[in-house]
């Protein structure tokens, strides 16, 4: 297991606002500390670096565990998951109804 330094942790954070990047929830509104997520597992080869870390809130990092591709249950067919690295997830991003890129942001059932 490769930890994260409390400075890569606080780099995350920082780029991310202090929000989930999956949901954009405010890490200010919970209790808890948000963990860091691996975009791209560690198991899938996935590196400990800025680039492929992303600040998720316990919700989204339970349900994305290791995945990084799922099952679309309308089409059938495997998709990619939401990379906020590089789907940018700024807050400019952000629609009006609060789902990021205007698309609805889910998780499929594991
Ligand atoms: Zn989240």
């Amino acid at each position: 297991m490769s930890a994260i330094s409390p400075d890569l942790r606080q780099s995350v954070a920082r780029r991310a606002g202090h929000c989930c990047e999956y949901v954009r929830l405010p890490q200010a509104s919970q209790v808890a500390a948000f963990p860091v997520d691996h975009v791209t597992p560690r198991s899938g080869g996935g590196e400990t670096e800025l680039a492929n870390l992303a600040l998720a809130c316990p919700q989204c990092n339970a349900l994305k565990w290791i995945h990084t591709v799922a099952v679309d249950p309308e089409s059938g067919e495997e998709v990619e998951l939401f990379n906020p690295e590089f789907s940018g997830s700024s807050a400019e991003s952000v629609g009006k109804n609060g789902l990021i890129g205007g698309d609805e942001v889910r998780f499929l059932e594991a």
